[in-house]
C-alpha cells in the first residue's frame, strides 16, 4: 500500500456533474470502491500512530501552511465553487473562501485556549485525540464544512478520512491539492469520492473511531443509527428553519431588508438561512412594502458576473424540491409578496426567483420544513411571547436573529430561543464561538477551539497516593 500519494478511484459508480446555469453536463466524478476505502482507512490508522504524538507547535505550523495555501489559491477556489454550485463570485469569495480562511485561523488560535491537561486530586486528566475520524460533508459550503472538520481533527492530533459531497467536486479537489502541497505526514488526511452507499460503508467501517457529519437531518438520522449500531460517537451538524424575529419596537427599515438579504444569500442554500421572517402582525403591510423595495436590489444572473447576487440553485433536485414546496404553500393559502419572473436565459438553468410568501401558517410544511431555496415565509406575531413561541415551534434549532430598539430586550428574547446561535440587531457571526444546533439541527459544535475539542476524549491517569 502506498501512503502519502494520490490513487485513482476504482469503483463502478459515476456522478454526472450538471452546470446549474445551463443544466448541461459539465463533467463526472468516479466513485471509490470499498477496497479504495479500506486503503484510505488503513492509511489513516497508520498515520494516527505518529500524528497523535505530534506537538502543538507541529500542528500549529501545519495549519499555518494550510492557511497560506488557501489564501494563495482563493481566486481559483471562488471560481470552482461558482462552477460547481452556482454560487455568485461576489458571495463565494467572502462567504465560501474568506470566512473558512478566518475559521482556519480561529482553529489554529484555538490550540492555545483548549484545556489539554489538568490535575484532579491524584489524577492527571488529559485530552487525547479521538482517533481516525470519518468526515462527511455537504455540497452547499464545501470548503467551509471540510476545513471546520479537517483542521479540527488535525489540531486534535487525529487523522481524517473525508467523504465530501459528490455534487461539488472542483473546489474539494483544489483543497485536497493544497493539503497535499503543505506536506502533511502520510496518512493524516485521506479522502474518497462516493455517494450514500460509500458514506454508509465509511460510517460503519471498523477502522473508524468517530463520525463527524454535516448534511440534512434525514441523512443525519441514518448516520446516527448506523454509527450507533457500532457504538461509534457521532457529531451531527444538520439543517435549520431559522427565524429572523423583528420585535414591535424595532426599526423595520433596517431589520426587514437585513433578514431578507440573509435569506437570499447563496439562493437560500445556507444551513443558517433565516427562512422565517416574524414581524409584528399590525405592521405586515409596511413589511411587504419594504421587502418589495429590498427585492429591487437583487441581481439574478450568471454567477461569474461580479454584479450578480442571486445565482441558480445548485441542482435539479433542489429546483424541484423548492418549487414543490412553494406550490403547496400557495395551494394552502399563502400569498406571494413578490412577483419576479425568470428571464428567458434563466429558464434553461436552475434559477429560482426570490420568493416571499405571506399568511404562512407556522404549522404548515413551509412553516416547519427546511426549503434550502430563496424563499421566505412571512408570519405575523402578537408580541415577544408569541414571537418566541412561533420561533421555537419547529423541530429545528440552528440559528436565528432578534431585532429590537432595546438591546436588553433583544438579548432576553434571544435567551428564550432554543437555537445554537442568535444574532442581535445585525451583529456579525464569530468564528471563535461555537456553531451547532438543537433538535433536528443536530448537536455537534464546531469552529475555533470547539472544532478541536470535538475530536478529543479525556483520559485520566491515576498516580499513587502517599499513605
Ligand atoms: P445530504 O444529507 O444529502 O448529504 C450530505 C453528505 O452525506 C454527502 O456527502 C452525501 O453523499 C452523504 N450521504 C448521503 N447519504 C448518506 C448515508 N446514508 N450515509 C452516509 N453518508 C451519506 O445533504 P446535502 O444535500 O449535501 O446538504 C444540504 C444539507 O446540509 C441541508 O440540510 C443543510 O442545512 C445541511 N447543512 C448543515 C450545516 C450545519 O452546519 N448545520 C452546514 C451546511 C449544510
Amino acid at each position: 500500500m502506498r501512503r502519502g500519494g494520490w490513487r485513482q478511484c476504482t469503483g463502478d459508480g459515476l456522478q454526472q456533474l450538471i452546470d446549474p446555469v445551463t443544466a448541461l453536463v459539465s463533467g463526472a466524478v468516479r466513485f471509490a470502491s470499498f477496497t479504495d476505502l479500506d486503503v484510505a482507512v488503513a492509511a489513516a490508522r497508520i498515520g494516527l500512530e505518529a500524528w497523535s504524538g505530534s506537538t502543538l507547535e507541529e500542528r500549529r505550523e501545519v495549519l499555518r501552511r494550510l492557511e497560506r495555501a488557501v489564501d494563495t489559491h482563493a481566486g481559483e477556489l471562488t471560481l470552482a465553487l461558482s462552477h460547481d454550485i452556482g454560487c455568485p463570485v461576489s458571495t463565494a469569495s467572502f462567504v465560501q473562501v474568506q470566512l473558512p480562511l478566518r475559521n482556519l485561523r480561529a482553529i489554529r488560535e484555538g490550540l492555545e485556549s483548549v484545556e489539554w491537561q489538568t490535575t484532579i486530586a491524584h489524577s492527571l486528566v488529559r485530552r487525547v485525540p479521538i482517533g481516525v475520524v470519518a468526515c462527511i460533508t455537504p455540497w452547499n459550503a464545501p470548503v467551509h464544512q471540510i476545513l471546520a472538520k479537517v483542521a479540527g481533527v488535525i489540531a486534535a492530533g487525529g487523522t481524517v478520512v473525508l467523504k465530501p459531497s459528490e455534487i461539488a467536486p472542483r473546489s474539494v479537489m483544489l483543497l485536497a491539492g493544497m493539503i497535499d502541497e503543505i506536506e502533511l505526514p502520510p496518512g493524516v488526511f485521506n479522502f474518497v469520492w462516493g455517494d450514500s452507499e460509500l458514506g454508509q460503508h465509511l460510517v460503519t467501517h471498523p477502522g473508524i473511531d468517530m463520525v463527524s457529519f454535516t448534511g440534512s437531518s434525514e441523512v443525519g438520522r441514518k448516520v446516527m443509527v448506523a454509527a450507533g449500531a457500532h457504538l461509534k460517537p457521532v457529531a451531527l451538524e444538520l439543517g435549520g428553519k431559522s427565524a429572523g424575529i423583528v420585535l414591535r419596537d424595532a426599526d423595520l427599515q433596517v431589520a426587514v431588508p437585513a433578514v431578507f438579504r440573509q435569506a437570499m444569500l447563496h439562493s437560500g442554500q445556507t444551513c443558517v438561512c433565516q427562512s422565517r421572517l416574524l414581524v409584528p402582525r399590525e405592521r405586515m403591510a409596511e413589511t411587504m412594502e419594504i421587502i418589495a423595495h429590498a427585492a429591487t436590489e437583487i441581481r439574478t444572473g450568471d454567477p461569474l458576473d461580479p454584479h450578480t447576487n442571486l445565482g441558480p440553485l445548485a441542482t435539479a433536485a433542489q429546483f424541484a424540491r423548492v418549487g414543490g414546496m412553494v406550490e403547496r404553500a400557495r395551494a394552502g393559502g399563502a400569498r406571494s409578496v413578490l412577483e419576479v419572473d425568470r428571464s428567458p436565459a434563466q429558464r434553461h438553468g436552475f434559477f429560482f426567483p426570490p420568493t416571499v410568501l405571506a399568511d404562512v401558517d407556522p404549522a404548515s410544511e413551509l412553516g416547519q420544513r427546511e426549503v434550502f431555496g430563496p424563499v421566505v415565509a412571512l408570519m405575523g406575531h402578537d408580541g415577544d411571547d408569541d414571537a418566541v413561541r412561533i420561533a421555537n415551534s419547529t423541530p429545528f434549532g440552528l440559528s436565528g436573529a432578534v431585532w429590537s430598539a432595546d438591546a436588553s430586550v433583544a438579548e432576553r428574547v434571544a435567551r428564550r430561543l432554543r437555537t445554537g446561535q442568535v444574532s442581535l440587531n445585525g451583529a456579525p457571526g464569530n468564528l471563535a464561538a461555537p456553531a451547532g444546533g438543537f433538535g433536528s439541527s443536530g448537536f455537534g459544535r464546531e469552529n475555533g477551539r470547539f472544532s478541536i475539542e470535538a475530536f478529543t476524549a479525556w483520559q485520566a491517569i491515576h498516580t499513587p497516593v502517599a499513605a
